[in-house]
Protein backbone atom coordinates (compact mmCIF):
# COMPACT_ATOMS: atom_id res chain seq x y z
CA UNK A 1 0.00 0.00 0.00
CA UNK A 2 1.18 3.69 -1.02
CA UNK A 3 0.77 5.45 2.20
CA UNK A 4 0.62 4.24 6.25
CA UNK A 5 -2.46 2.16 6.89
CA UNK A 6 -5.11 2.89 4.13
CA UNK A 7 -4.59 3.36 0.09
CA UNK A 8 -3.50 6.74 -1.29
CA UNK A 9 -6.89 7.16 -3.35
CA UNK A 10 -10.27 6.38 -3.38
CA UNK A 11 -12.82 7.56 -6.26
CA UNK A 12 -15.67 9.62 -5.35
CA UNK A 13 -18.42 11.17 -7.09
CA UNK A 14 -16.50 10.62 -10.63
CA UNK A 15 -13.16 11.84 -9.60
CA UNK A 16 -10.35 10.47 -7.68
CA UNK A 17 -9.28 11.82 -4.52
CA UNK A 18 -6.77 11.39 -1.97
CA UNK A 19 -8.01 9.29 0.93
CA UNK A 20 -7.27 12.49 3.64
CA UNK A 21 -9.71 14.54 1.40
CA UNK A 22 -12.73 12.40 1.13
CA UNK A 23 -14.88 13.86 3.91
CA UNK A 24 -18.58 15.31 4.56
CA UNK A 25 -20.15 17.45 6.68
CA UNK A 26 -21.84 15.91 9.54
CA UNK A 27 -25.01 16.84 8.73
CA UNK A 28 -24.83 14.71 5.82
CA UNK A 29 -25.04 11.79 7.66
CA UNK A 30 -28.62 11.92 8.67
CA UNK A 31 -30.91 9.36 6.57
CA UNK A 32 -28.25 8.30 3.80
CA UNK A 33 -27.52 5.23 4.93
CA UNK A 34 -31.06 4.01 5.07
CA UNK A 35 -31.17 3.88 1.37
CA UNK A 36 -27.57 3.23 0.46
CA UNK A 37 -26.44 -0.11 -1.26
CA UNK A 38 -23.04 -1.68 -2.16
CA UNK A 39 -21.06 -4.38 -3.36
CA UNK A 40 -17.91 -6.31 -2.37
CA UNK A 41 -15.67 -7.05 -4.98
CA UNK A 42 -12.12 -9.14 -4.45
CA UNK A 43 -8.91 -8.85 -6.42
CA UNK A 44 -6.54 -11.49 -5.90
CA UNK A 45 -2.46 -11.13 -6.31
CA UNK A 46 0.04 -13.46 -8.20
CA UNK A 47 2.97 -13.75 -7.06
CA UNK A 48 4.93 -14.84 -10.00
CA UNK A 49 3.04 -13.17 -12.75
CA UNK A 50 3.82 -10.26 -10.73
CA UNK A 51 -0.32 -9.13 -11.69
CA UNK A 52 -3.54 -8.73 -9.76
CA UNK A 53 -6.61 -9.92 -10.93
CA UNK A 54 -10.32 -9.08 -9.84
CA UNK A 55 -13.29 -12.09 -10.07
CA UNK A 56 -16.40 -10.99 -11.75
CA UNK A 57 -15.97 -7.19 -11.77
CA UNK A 58 -18.93 -6.84 -14.19
CA UNK A 59 -21.42 -9.33 -12.40
CA UNK A 60 -20.67 -7.11 -9.44
CA UNK A 61 -20.99 -3.93 -11.24
CA UNK A 62 -24.15 -5.33 -12.94
CA UNK A 63 -25.76 -6.25 -9.74
CA UNK A 64 -25.10 -2.83 -8.00
CA UNK A 65 -26.79 -1.31 -10.89
CA UNK A 66 -29.39 -3.09 -10.43
CA UNK A 67 -29.40 -2.26 -6.22
CA UNK A 68 -29.54 1.28 -6.92
CA UNK A 69 -32.86 0.65 -9.52
CA UNK A 70 -34.45 -1.92 -6.60
CA UNK A 71 -34.22 1.19 -4.57
CA UNK A 72 -34.62 4.16 -6.76
CA UNK A 73 -30.93 5.54 -6.53
CA UNK A 74 -30.44 7.12 -9.83
CA UNK A 75 -27.30 7.22 -11.35
CA UNK A 76 -25.78 8.53 -14.61
CA UNK A 77 -22.46 6.30 -14.36
CA UNK A 78 -22.78 3.13 -16.39
CA UNK A 79 -21.11 -0.29 -15.97
CA UNK A 80 -17.89 0.77 -17.82
CA UNK A 81 -17.46 4.09 -16.27
CA UNK A 82 -17.24 2.16 -12.98
CA UNK A 83 -15.25 -0.40 -13.74
CA UNK A 84 -12.67 1.71 -15.13
CA UNK A 85 -12.28 4.07 -12.46
CA UNK A 86 -11.74 0.81 -10.27
CA UNK A 87 -8.65 -0.48 -12.54
CA UNK A 88 -7.50 2.99 -12.17
CA UNK A 89 -7.79 3.34 -8.59
CA UNK A 90 -6.56 0.28 -8.38
CA UNK A 91 -3.05 1.02 -10.07
CA UNK A 92 -3.07 4.57 -8.62
CA UNK A 93 -3.23 2.97 -5.15
CA UNK A 94 -0.54 0.48 -6.17
CA UNK A 95 -2.21 -2.83 -4.76
CA UNK A 96 0.36 -5.71 -4.90
CA UNK A 97 -1.69 -7.47 -2.69
CA UNK A 98 -4.97 -9.72 -2.19
CA UNK A 99 -7.80 -6.64 -1.93
CA UNK A 100 -11.05 -5.57 -0.79
CA UNK A 101 -13.08 -3.44 -3.35
CA UNK A 102 -16.34 -1.99 -2.48
CA UNK A 103 -18.70 0.74 -4.19
CA UNK A 104 -21.18 2.47 -1.91
CA UNK A 105 -24.04 4.07 -3.29
CA UNK A 106 -26.08 6.20 -0.91
CA UNK A 107 -28.39 9.63 -1.07
CA UNK A 108 -26.36 12.73 -0.27
CA UNK A 109 -27.63 15.48 1.04
CA UNK A 110 -30.28 13.85 3.35
CA UNK A 111 -30.92 15.90 6.48
CA UNK A 112 -33.87 17.96 5.99
CA UNK A 113 -35.63 15.02 3.35
CA UNK A 114 -38.33 12.86 4.41
CA UNK A 115 -37.35 9.22 4.35
CA UNK A 116 -40.43 9.54 1.30
CA UNK A 117 -38.67 11.88 -0.70
CA UNK A 118 -36.03 9.81 -3.46
CA UNK A 119 -33.24 10.75 -3.81
CA UNK A 120 -32.31 12.41 -6.81
CA UNK A 121 -28.73 12.88 -6.25
CA UNK A 122 -26.94 9.73 -5.26
CA UNK A 123 -23.50 9.68 -4.37
CA UNK A 124 -21.26 7.17 -5.63
CA UNK A 125 -17.53 5.89 -4.08
CA UNK A 126 -15.57 3.38 -4.19
CA UNK A 127 -12.52 2.15 -1.82
CA UNK A 128 -10.10 -0.45 -2.07
CA UNK A 129 -8.31 -2.02 1.14
CA UNK A 130 -5.88 -5.15 1.93
CA UNK A 131 -8.05 -8.42 2.25
CA UNK A 132 -5.47 -11.13 2.18
CA UNK A 133 -7.19 -15.00 1.04
CA UNK A 134 -7.96 -17.21 3.90
CA UNK A 135 -8.91 -19.76 1.30
CA UNK A 136 -5.79 -21.85 1.98
CA UNK A 137 -5.89 -21.59 5.40
CA UNK A 138 -7.59 -25.07 6.62
CA UNK A 139 -9.52 -23.46 8.91
CA UNK A 140 -13.33 -24.37 9.35
CA UNK A 141 -15.69 -22.83 11.45
CA UNK A 142 -19.07 -23.87 13.88
CA UNK A 143 -22.16 -22.70 13.19
CA UNK A 144 -25.82 -22.84 15.55
CA UNK A 145 -28.98 -22.27 13.39
CA UNK A 146 -30.25 -18.73 14.36
CA UNK A 147 -32.81 -17.87 16.12
CA UNK A 148 -33.54 -15.16 14.07
CA UNK A 149 -35.28 -15.78 10.54
CA UNK A 150 -33.77 -14.33 7.28
CA UNK A 151 -35.87 -10.96 6.18
CA UNK A 152 -38.23 -12.18 3.36
CA UNK A 153 -38.79 -10.76 -0.21
CA UNK A 154 -41.54 -8.76 1.06
CA UNK A 155 -40.29 -7.80 4.35
CA UNK A 156 -36.98 -5.77 2.73
CA UNK A 157 -35.21 -6.67 -0.27
CA UNK A 158 -32.74 -9.67 0.25
CA UNK A 159 -31.46 -10.39 -3.20
CA UNK A 160 -29.18 -6.82 -2.81
CA UNK A 161 -26.86 -5.54 -0.89
CA UNK A 162 -29.23 -2.88 1.04
CA UNK A 163 -27.33 -1.79 3.95
CA UNK A 164 -30.54 -2.19 5.77
CA UNK A 165 -30.63 -5.36 5.38
CA UNK A 166 -27.56 -6.40 7.52
CA UNK A 167 -28.95 -5.34 10.94
CA UNK A 168 -30.75 -8.75 10.23
CA UNK A 169 -27.30 -10.82 9.51
CA UNK A 170 -25.57 -8.77 12.23
CA UNK A 171 -27.89 -9.72 15.46
CA UNK A 172 -27.69 -13.37 14.12
CA UNK A 173 -23.56 -13.14 14.01
CA UNK A 174 -23.53 -11.57 17.24
CA UNK A 175 -25.54 -13.77 19.11
CA UNK A 176 -23.87 -16.90 17.85
CA UNK A 177 -20.67 -15.20 18.66
CA UNK A 178 -22.22 -14.75 22.21
CA UNK A 179 -23.19 -18.17 22.49
CA UNK A 180 -19.76 -19.60 21.74
CA UNK A 181 -19.68 -20.41 17.66
CA UNK A 182 -18.16 -18.71 15.19
CA UNK A 183 -21.27 -17.82 12.97
CA UNK A 184 -24.82 -18.39 12.29
CA UNK A 185 -26.99 -19.94 9.67
CA UNK A 186 -30.40 -18.80 8.88
CA UNK A 187 -33.74 -20.34 8.27
CA UNK A 188 -36.62 -18.39 6.18
CA UNK A 189 -39.68 -17.95 7.18
CA UNK A 190 -41.20 -21.05 5.94
CA UNK A 191 -38.26 -22.33 7.98
CA UNK A 192 -36.09 -23.54 5.31
CA UNK A 193 -32.13 -22.72 5.01
CA UNK A 194 -31.34 -19.67 3.68
CA UNK A 195 -28.11 -18.00 4.25
CA UNK A 196 -25.82 -17.35 6.52
CA UNK A 197 -24.83 -13.71 7.09
CA UNK A 198 -23.29 -12.72 4.33
CA UNK A 199 -22.30 -15.77 2.51
CA UNK A 200 -24.55 -18.66 1.24
CA UNK A 201 -24.93 -22.24 1.87
CA UNK A 202 -23.56 -25.18 -0.05
CA UNK A 203 -24.23 -29.00 1.02
CA UNK A 204 -22.66 -32.16 -0.13
CA UNK A 205 -24.89 -35.51 0.38
CA UNK A 206 -24.75 -38.52 -1.45
CA UNK A 207 -22.01 -37.20 -3.93
CA UNK A 208 -24.49 -34.33 -5.29
CA UNK A 209 -23.85 -30.76 -4.45
CA UNK A 210 -26.99 -28.91 -3.18
CA UNK A 211 -27.94 -25.22 -2.32
CA UNK A 212 -31.02 -23.41 -1.35
CA UNK A 213 -32.60 -21.80 -4.57
CA UNK A 214 -32.63 -17.79 -4.85
CA UNK A 215 -36.21 -17.49 -3.96
CA UNK A 216 -35.64 -18.44 -0.52
CA UNK A 217 -34.64 -15.64 0.87
CA UNK A 218 -30.36 -15.38 0.28
CA UNK A 219 -28.84 -12.83 -2.00
CA UNK A 220 -28.00 -13.85 -5.30
CA UNK A 221 -24.63 -14.67 -4.85
CA UNK A 222 -22.02 -14.58 -7.78
CA UNK A 223 -19.87 -16.98 -5.62
CA UNK A 224 -22.54 -19.48 -5.69
CA UNK A 225 -22.87 -19.19 -9.44
CA UNK A 226 -19.33 -19.71 -9.77
CA UNK A 227 -19.15 -22.93 -7.47
CA UNK A 228 -21.61 -24.26 -8.77
CA UNK A 229 -20.43 -23.91 -12.18
CA UNK A 230 -16.99 -25.39 -11.38
CA UNK A 231 -19.06 -27.91 -9.32
CA UNK A 232 -20.74 -29.32 -12.37
CA UNK A 233 -17.76 -28.26 -15.43
CA UNK A 234 -14.83 -29.58 -13.64
CA UNK A 235 -16.13 -31.72 -10.90
CA UNK A 236 -19.02 -33.27 -12.78
CA UNK A 237 -21.40 -33.34 -9.71
CA UNK A 238 -24.93 -32.99 -9.97
CA UNK A 239 -26.08 -29.97 -8.78
CA UNK A 240 -28.98 -29.33 -7.32
CA UNK A 241 -31.08 -26.31 -6.30
CA UNK A 242 -33.96 -27.16 -3.41
CA UNK A 243 -35.31 -26.09 -0.78
CA UNK A 244 -33.17 -27.43 2.57
CA UNK A 245 -34.67 -28.27 5.40
CA UNK A 246 -33.01 -27.65 9.05
CA UNK A 247 -32.20 -30.99 9.90
CA UNK A 248 -30.33 -32.05 6.84
CA UNK A 249 -27.70 -29.94 8.01
CA UNK A 250 -27.38 -31.92 10.37
CA UNK A 251 -26.78 -35.29 8.55
CA UNK A 252 -24.88 -33.57 5.50
CA UNK A 253 -21.91 -34.82 4.52
CA UNK A 254 -19.82 -32.08 3.90
CA UNK A 255 -20.92 -28.27 4.75
CA UNK A 256 -19.79 -25.21 3.67
CA UNK A 257 -20.14 -21.53 2.93
CA UNK A 258 -19.75 -19.28 0.04
CA UNK A 259 -19.04 -15.71 -1.13
CA UNK A 260 -16.70 -13.20 -1.73
CA UNK A 261 -15.67 -12.03 1.78
CA UNK A 262 -16.20 -15.84 3.31
CA UNK A 263 -14.48 -17.62 0.00
CA UNK A 264 -15.61 -21.06 0.91
CA UNK A 265 -15.31 -21.50 4.08
CA UNK A 266 -15.67 -24.95 5.60
CA UNK A 267 -18.22 -25.75 8.32
CA UNK A 268 -17.19 -28.45 10.54
CA UNK A 269 -19.68 -28.35 13.18
CA UNK A 270 -23.67 -27.50 13.14
CA UNK A 271 -25.71 -26.92 16.37
CA UNK A 272 -23.16 -29.04 17.87
CA UNK A 273 -23.67 -32.01 15.92
CA UNK A 274 -19.99 -32.57 13.97
CA UNK A 275 -20.81 -32.58 10.34
CA UNK A 276 -19.31 -35.44 7.57
CA UNK A 277 -15.74 -36.85 9.75
CA UNK A 278 -15.49 -33.55 11.26
CA UNK A 279 -12.53 -32.24 8.59
CA UNK A 280 -12.73 -30.26 5.54
CA UNK A 281 -14.53 -32.99 3.02
CA UNK A 282 -13.61 -34.09 -0.01
CA UNK A 283 -15.44 -32.09 -2.57
CA UNK A 284 -15.19 -28.56 -0.13
CA UNK A 285 -11.41 -29.20 -0.61
CA UNK A 286 -11.41 -29.56 -4.56
CA UNK A 287 -13.40 -26.91 -4.66
CA UNK A 288 -11.17 -24.45 -2.40
CA UNK A 289 -7.82 -25.61 -4.78
CA UNK A 290 -10.04 -24.91 -7.74
CA UNK A 291 -11.42 -21.50 -6.75
CA UNK A 292 -7.87 -20.41 -5.21
CA UNK A 293 -6.28 -21.48 -8.62
CA UNK A 294 -9.15 -19.66 -10.74
CA UNK A 295 -9.02 -16.34 -8.52
CA UNK A 296 -5.09 -16.06 -9.00
CA UNK A 297 -4.95 -16.97 -12.61
CA UNK A 298 -2.98 -20.12 -12.00
CA UNK A 299 -5.78 -22.07 -14.09
CA UNK A 300 -6.67 -21.52 -17.57
CA UNK A 301 -10.70 -22.53 -17.13
CA UNK A 302 -12.99 -19.90 -16.63
CA UNK A 303 -10.36 -17.08 -17.37
CA UNK A 304 -13.34 -14.71 -18.52
CA UNK A 305 -14.25 -14.47 -14.83
CA UNK A 306 -10.75 -12.21 -13.90
CA UNK A 307 -9.60 -8.78 -14.81
CA UNK A 308 -6.32 -7.98 -15.28
CA UNK A 309 -5.43 -4.92 -13.87
CA UNK A 310 -2.12 -4.19 -15.05
CA UNK A 311 -0.56 -3.15 -11.58
CA UNK A 312 2.56 -3.70 -13.21
CA UNK A 313 1.95 -1.06 -15.47
CA UNK A 314 0.13 1.39 -13.48
CA UNK A 315 1.52 4.99 -12.35
CA UNK A 316 0.19 6.34 -9.81
CA UNK A 317 -2.09 9.02 -10.89
CA UNK A 318 -1.49 12.35 -8.41
C1 LIG B 1 -22.44 -10.42 -0.55
C2 LIG B 1 -23.33 -11.36 0.14
C3 LIG B 1 -23.32 -12.74 -0.12
C4 LIG B 1 -22.34 -13.36 -1.07
O1 LIG B 1 -22.49 -12.85 -2.38
P1 LIG B 1 -21.25 -12.80 -3.37
O2 LIG B 1 -21.78 -12.22 -4.62
O3 LIG B 1 -20.80 -14.18 -3.57
O4 LIG B 1 -20.22 -11.96 -2.72
C5 LIG B 1 -24.24 -13.52 0.54
N1 LIG B 1 -25.13 -13.00 1.42
C6 LIG B 1 -25.17 -11.69 1.69
C7 LIG B 1 -26.17 -11.18 2.66
C8 LIG B 1 -24.26 -10.83 1.08
O5 LIG B 1 -24.29 -9.53 1.36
Amino acid sequence: MATGEHPAFLWWNGKQVRWEDATIHVTDLAWSTVGAVFEGIRAYWNEDHQELYVFRLREHLDRLMDSMRLVRLPTTYGVDDLREATLTLLKANESREDTYIRPLAYSSGTSCKRLSESSSNAALLINTNPMPSKLASGESIKVKVSSWTRISDNVMPPRIKNISNYRNGQLASMEARADGYDNAILLSPQAKVSEAPGACVMMVKHGKLITPPTTDGILESITRDAVMTMASESLRLDVVERSIDRTELYLADELFLCGTAFEITPVAEVDRYQVGTGGIGEVTSQLQLLFENVLRGKEDEFASWRTVVGVEAGVAAD
